[in-house]
């Protein structure tokens, strides 16, 4: 069975991008495919950061991907920190990856250059991300264009690593999700719904209130006809309405275009389906919330278990890399 493995950077509020684009899919592989959910904390600790707000958010991450369904006995679920060997792979892997490659990550040069103060593991992170991919033999990861080239870098890192000290790592590949999976900002149809919009206007967040979804849903940009058809080109608002109750109902976003004469019949189905998929979320996060230590000890048991697996690939590497076993 090949193995996915999917990781949350713990910053900015998840929204309904990410349950659509990632979330949801895992739950609904999580049965028949080998799944690995992390919550990347120490990706978090690659720009600047507040300690508190990182502490809140892994938790807060941890009970959203339970609530919406994430089976800590199905899947492997753990918060990257808690499996050291996450750090000490990527040591491993650094040694095996040149300056340059990891300087010519546009993802680095786009971030450092709108930063005055560069931390090092922001050059250094697609290695852990590497080390994330690499630890658990992961066959697949699903990302979006923005991060198909970390993927390479594991890929061209995993080749290496095994053609010089021997076979090693399983050789990942990335699996980009299909187009419509991309949820646009309701406010600006012509970017992608995302943790780190400038503004939460046009986000819908997972926790955002039954009627805070509705409004900001209302009050999606359209356009100036009031055609509702699907075509992501020229009417982005109203494909990316389109793409959302599809993805709500199960359905398909060209037919479901017929079923609408105007924006506002549209809208008010949009919200319906919205609310929806995401009030039952909302409620089953409250009550897991009120319980943090029960998320504790599901995050505890996660990483025990991903240590077993984590532990012995981290032996293999480190043998076959020279260094003497204890
Ligand atoms: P950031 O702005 O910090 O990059 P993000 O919203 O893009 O945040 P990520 O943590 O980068 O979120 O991605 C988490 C997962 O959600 C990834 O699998 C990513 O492909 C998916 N995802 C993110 N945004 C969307 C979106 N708008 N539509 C569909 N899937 C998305
Ligand atoms: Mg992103």
């Amino acid at each position: 069975m090949s193995r996915r493995l999917t990781g949350f950077t713990p910053s900015g509020d998840l929204h309904l991008g990410n349950y659509i684009g990632a979330i949801a899919p895992i739950i609904a592989k999580q049965a028949v495919t080998d799944t690995v959910v992390f919550i990347s904390d120490l990706h978090s600790l690659t720009l600047e950061h507040d300690p508190a707000e990182v502490r809140r958010r892994t938790l807060e991450f941890a009970t959203i991907l339970l609530a919406a369904g994430a089976d800590p006995e199905a899947a492997l679920f753990l918060v990257q920190s808690h499996v050291p060997e996450h750090t000490e792979l990527h040591y491993l892997l650094e040694c095996a990856t040149g300056y340059g490659e990891a300087q010519r990550m546009i993802q680095f040069k786009e971030k450092s250059g709108r930063q005055n103060q560069v931390r090092m593991s922001l050059l250094t992170y697609p290695i852990l991300m590497a080390a994330d991919i690499l630890l658990y033999d992961t066959d697949e990861v699903p990302v979006g264009e923005d991060q198909s080239q970390h993927v390479e870098l594991a890929r061209d890192v995993a080749q290496r690593f095994n053609t010089r000290y021997g076979p090693t790592f399983t050789v990942p590949r990335a699996v980009n999700p299909p187009v419509a999976a991309r949820i646009m900002d309701l406010a600006s149809p012509g970017d992608k719904m995302s943790k780190s919009a400038p503004s939460a206007a046009g986000v819908l967040r997972l926790l955002d209130e039954p009627d805070v979804l509705r409004r900001k849903v209302m009050r999606a940009v359209t356009d100036t006809d009031s055609v509702v058809i699907y075509d992501p080109e020229r009417k982005p608002g109203v494909s990316n309405l389109l793409a959302i109750l599809a993805a709500c109902t199960g359905d398909e976003p060209q037919r479901l275009a017929g079923r609408f004469d105007r924006y506002g019949e549209l809208k008010e189905a949009v919200a319906d389906a919205v609310v929806a998929t995401l009030a039952p979320l909302r409620d089953r996060y409250l009550r897991l919330a009120d319980d943090p230590r029960h998320v504790q000890a599901v995050l505890r048991a996660g990483a025990d278990r991903a240590r077993g697996l984590a532990g012995a690939k981290v032996r293999q590497a480190k043998a076959a890399i020279g260094l003497l076993p204890g």
